[in-house]
């Protein structure tokens, strides 16, 4: 019998590239394509909605497009995003550089209140 503790919530709801889209040129919209884009039902990486393996495939996806939307994402892995920033793509690399100056302004202000909290 099956415990409660692995809800089923925890899929990734990515669409993965497909290894291999036959003839079809680069450039075809997620999830509107399913010969280049396939549904992905493996475990969530901890805090996203994707999994691990979907964050790096589509950080290496050759769409910029695709690239810049993942750069967006509130839920991108820090890892992630500090990939993206070094782009060769500028479009990619400035939607990369500004998120991550977002998370570093918020993780700034966390860490100051922490400090107050624990000094008094
Ligand atoms: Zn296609
Ligand atoms: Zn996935």
């Amino acid at each position: 019998m099956r415990s409660n503790l692995s809800p089923v919530r925890g899929r990734c709801r990515a669409w993965r590239p497909a290894p291999k889209p036959d003839g079809h040129p680069s450039g075809h919209e997620s999830g509107s394509c399913r010969v280049c884009w396939q549904p992905c039902f493996a475990d969530r990486s901890p805090g996203t909605e994707f999994c691990t393996q979907c964050w790096l495939l589509l950080a290496a996806h050759p769409a910029g497009r695709v690239r810049s939307g993942l750069a967006s994402r509130r839920d991108v892995p820090l890892d992630v995003l500090e990939d993206l920033v070094h782009e060769m793509s500028a479009p990619v690399a400035f939607s990369a550089r500004g998120h991550l100056d977002q998370i570093t302004a918020r993780e700034n202000r966390r860490d100051t209140n922490d400090r107050s909290g624990s000094e008094s």
